[in-house]
């Protein structure tokens, strides 16, 4: 292997958790490769509401926040399938900008730091042997001291290193899909809504520029009991919930078609993995309706960061610092991922739903308390 193929890090998947961690390696003076197979800028499945407990993190990165036109979200609205809703002050509130932008503008700033990121390459195998990486992409073999897998929800490794969510059977937590439009609708701009219907969720909020994110999260069941026909299903299914009809039936869809993700599990997933380090979704993916994946996908790299890097500096051995990364990441995900998963519970339970928000509206703390378990501190 020539030099020029040997890096300090290598990270598999150019999402959020794989470009900060690219970053912040780079700028501590190492070498780092990033494989991402899609082509910047691109499109995304994802509801694009960031928690405020973000703002600082992306913006120590370079990222101009504000320049971006992000929108700024304070107030939440919940709604049950027949359209009772009621509102609530966000306790941190949030940002609203779209993947495509965000995402893109995280790979410049890579790229400005010394990042070499190799655009539409896919990894297909990471072999460990004598303390090295060796990683076959569809664009050559590369070797890398250290590896971090920020490859998201599900991979082509996953199947491959059989990971047990990946080839676990059918059950609640694992067959989701999730579908996202960006749309033009009157809508106030400080406002995230949550509608429910039959099995899913939908939210809607604000982004860059005059543009809506409208993004849903519902069973597989839901699709194959709709002739397998999204149009069919969001008539049927979704529009019995009065606000989705109206916002369905009378706002601009700004494309064609929408981006579509399957296969999408809340299972327990493993933290490392024949010594590569998971982040971002790879490592664990809490439920949507947080609106915290985002967070936690970048909150993970900057945990990962420290200990790479000091194992790089030779202060701790490999073993040590894989241990002190997943010792980290419980210590601040494990019980969100908990609460998230028992949110979601109550939340595709309509009768529940109904019961939460009639209740919601006479004790509105008890909201704001479970929003606040999915949640973190600025990082
Ligand atoms: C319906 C839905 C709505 C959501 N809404 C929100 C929200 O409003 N707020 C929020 O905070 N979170 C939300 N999330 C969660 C959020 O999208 C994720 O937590 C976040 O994107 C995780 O980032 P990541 O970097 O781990 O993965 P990703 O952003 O998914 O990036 C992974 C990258 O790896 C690449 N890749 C995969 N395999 C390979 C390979 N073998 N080789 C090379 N590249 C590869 C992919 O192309 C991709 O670019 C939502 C998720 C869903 C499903």
């Amino acid at each position: 292997m020539q030099d020029d193929f040997t890096y300090d890090l290598a990270v598999v998947g150019g999402g959020l958790a794989g470009l900060s961690l690219s970053i912040q390696l780079a700028r501590s003076g190492h070498k780092v490769i990033v494989f991402e197979k899609e082509k910047y800028p691109f499109h995304r499945v994802c509801g694009e509401y960031i928690s405020n407990e973000s703002w600082d993190f992306l913006e120590s990165l370079g990222v101009e926040l504000r320049s971006l036109g992000v929108s700024h979200i304070k107030r939440l609205q919940v709604s049950d399938v027949h359209g009772n809703f009621f509102e609530q002050l966000l306790p941190l509130g949030g940002f609203g900008i779209s993947r495509y932008k965000l995402d893109h503008q995280l790979a410049q700033l890579a790229k400005e730091n010394n990042v070499t990121i190799h655009e539409q390459t896919r990894v297909n195998e990471i072999s460990y042997k004598d303390n090295k990486f060796i990683l076959a992409t569809t664009n050559g073999d590369f070797e890398a001291t250290f590896t971090a897998a920020g490859f998201g929800k599900r991979s082509n490794l996953d199947i491959k290193w059989k990971r047990s969510f990946a080839t676990a059977k059918s059950n609640r937590l694992n067959n989701y899909i999730g579908i996202k439009y960006h749309i033009r609708c009157d809508f106030p701009n400080d406002l995230i809504a949550l509608h429910n219907f039959k099995n899913g969720y939908c939210g809607l909020s604000k982004i860059e520029d005059d543009k809506y994110c409208l993004c849903y999260l519902t069973t597989a069941g839901n699709l194959q009991n709709s002739a397998n026909d999204i149009k069919r299903m969001e008539q049927d299914i979704l529009s019995a919930n009065p606000h989705l009809k109206k916002i369905f039936g009378e706002c601009e869809m700004l494309w064609k078609e929408p981006v579509t993700i399957s296969q999408i599990s809340f299972d327990k997933k493993s933290l490392i993995q024949d010594h590569v380090l998971m982040i971002g979704d790879a490592a664990g993916m809490i439920t949507p309706l947080c609106g915290n994946g985002m967070s936690m996908a970048l909150h993970a790299s900057k945990i990962a960061a420290e200990q790479i890097q000091r194992c790089l500096k030779k202060k701790i051995p490999r073993q040590e610092m894989e241990k002190l990364y997943a010792k980290g990441w419980n210590k601040l995900f494990s019980d969100r991922m908990k609460a998230g998963r028992l949110l979601q519970k109550l939340m595709l339970n309509n009768w529940l739903i109904s019961l939460t928000i009639r209740t919601g509206k006479i004790f509105p703390g008890m909201l704001r308390f479970m929003i606040r378990q999915t949640h973190g501190r600025p990082f």
